[in-house]
């Protein structure tokens, strides 16, 4: 590799390539990273940690109204965004520090600009200057799509603004169904704002279990986030202070904001891929094969921007297996399935492994077994919400393939269930493990009696 300036070039500094960076580093290969904004990525900067905190910040509500049922008198309670947003961003560049000094630590060099490929083995700054790189890593992470083209569009925010926006607005219009759409009307909701979630599909949440979805929806509008389905946002106008929303079908809707969360789309524009011969997949993201080379031997991809499981802890596995394969002489491939996922709505869910939908269509037999119940702190509480578990059997074999819960903590729920899907657990492992009393998750091991049974048909 003496040719080269460096080892390793690492175009992007979020989740993917600064572990891909720093593992390759460690492991005495020489690393520079290229970021444009900020080191950390999309989970730090305008992701996973910032939303979180902001989960949090709107979940005081319900604790507060919950408290009274526990003798306690709150005292008239008040909240401030600005308070918020700059807790929030403070810890945000502590993070982004942290990364940095990850970095330094493991020797990669940090080059704080826009970086593209001039050709497979080349890769030019912003200041002109240009690097060789034996090896090169895409990691571009992805952005925010706004859909096709609206008269207005220009008035929305994506959730990249939603983290920044200078007042509370008390009228939130969200389009969209997936996770980001539904967990900001949480937030936005729990924080004190009238919200409506319009989204085109029949339901919100597609991919996930039908009755997760229905389940959350129900819980959603209880508790006053109104949501508008089969139906789009037409026209966005500007009408003094706030935004006139014109639906499909004619309605129209009064928002301080209107935010966008209809789905991202990998960063593969203008860095250069066309130089190289590294080719575009299906799916819109950088095609790869299972150990993330792309379609030039020499060049890699890992992250958001191949669009496979846009998540943060699976960018980080597949950069982890990239730089030991590449520098750590340890070929290793990404195991993609039973990858654990939650939604941080109000409630929350927790999911791992296959939808009953999913495994009915791939499965011989499959066995359902459903538990809903009112959770032990909402009877003093008098919350109206209830709890949903959920597990998907392969009816032959007796392996638990999917796990499903809708309620408070089922993200924590769901990690520790994915390691007993993960290692192929049966039902019966689960009845045979004890239950831990009193929780939630008990019912998880305690589910005895089975909702449903599936044959399928061609497998008959
Ligand atoms: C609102 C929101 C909430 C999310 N919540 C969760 C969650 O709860 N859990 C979860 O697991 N995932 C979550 N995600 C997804 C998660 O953030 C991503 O899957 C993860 O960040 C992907 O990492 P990456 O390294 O592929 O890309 P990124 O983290 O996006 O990093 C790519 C980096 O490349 C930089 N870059 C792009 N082009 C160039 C260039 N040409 N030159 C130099 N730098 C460049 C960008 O500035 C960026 O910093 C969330 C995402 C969003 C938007």
């Amino acid at each position: 590799m003496a040719d080269y300036e460096v080892d390793l070039f690492v175009i992007g500094g979020g989740s993917g390539g600064v572990r891909a960076a720093r593992i390759a580093a460690e492991q005495g290969a020489r690393v520079m990273v290229a970021e444009e904004y900020r080191l950390g990525g999309t989970c730090v900067i305008r992701g996973c940690v910032p939303k979180k905190l902001l989960v949090y910040a709107s979940r005081f509500r319900g604790d507060f109204e919950d408290a009274a049922g526990f003798g306690w008198t709150v005292p008239q309670s008040s909240f401030d965004w600005a308070t918020l947003i700059a807790n929030k961003d403070r810890e945000i560049t502590r993070l982004e520090a942290a990364y940095g000094a990850t970095l330094d630590e493991a020797g990669a060099k940090i080059v704080k600009s826009r970086a593209v490929l001039v050709d497979s083995h080349t890769v030019q700054l912003a200041n002109g200057d240009r690097v060789r790189a034996a090896y090169i890593l895409i990691s571009t992470g992805a952005a925010p799509s706004y859909g096709d083209p609206i008269p207005g569009i220009e008035h929305a925010i994506s959730s990249n603004e939603a983290f920044h926006l200078p007042e509370f607005p008390r009228r939130v219009v969200i389009q969209g169904g997936g996770y980001i759409a539904v967990e900001f009307a949480g937030i936005f909701a729990g924080l004190g704002a009238h919200v409506t979630l319009v989204y085109r599909g029949e339901n919100i949440l597609r991919g996930f279990d039908d009755d997760v979805r229905q389940h959350l929806r129900v819980e959603m509008e209880a508790h006053g986030i109104r949501v508008i389905t089969g139906c789009r946002v037409a026209a966005i106008e500007r009408a003094g202070a706030h935004f006139s929303v014109h639906l499909t079908g004619g309605n129209q809707l009064t928002a301080d904001r209107v935010m966008f969360a209809v789905g991202r789309r990998p960063n593969v524009a203008k860095i250069g891929l066309e130089q190289t011969g590294v080719e575009i997949a299906k799916n819109g993201g950088v095609a790869v094969d299972e150990y993330s080379r792309t379609t030039v031997q020499n060049i890699y991809a890992v992250g958001d921007v191949t669009n496979r499981i846009n998540l943060t802890p699976v960018a980080i596995r597949e950069g982890h297996a990239f730089a030991d394969t590449v520098f750590g002489g340890k070929p290793t491939a990404v195991d993609h399935t039973n990858v654990p996922t939650a939604v941080f709505s109000d409630p929350e869910i927790g999911t791992v492994g296959l939808t009953e939908t999913q495994a009915r269509a791939r499965l011989a037999r499959t066995d359902v077994y459903k538990a809903m119940f009112k959770p032990l702190k909402a009877t003093l509480s008098g919350r109206d919400t209830t709890v949903l578990m959920k597990l998907v059997v392969e009816g032959r074999s007796d392996r638990v393939v999917g796990c499903h819960v809708v309620g408070e903590g089922a993200a924590e729920i769901a990690q520790v269930a994915a390691i007993a899907v993960k290692m192929g657990a049966t039902k019966a492992d689960f009845d045979a493990t004890m239950a831990l009393h009193p929780t939630a998750a008990e019912e998880l091991v305690t589910m005895r009696k089975r909702t449903a049974s599936y044959a399928r048909e061609a497998a008959e």
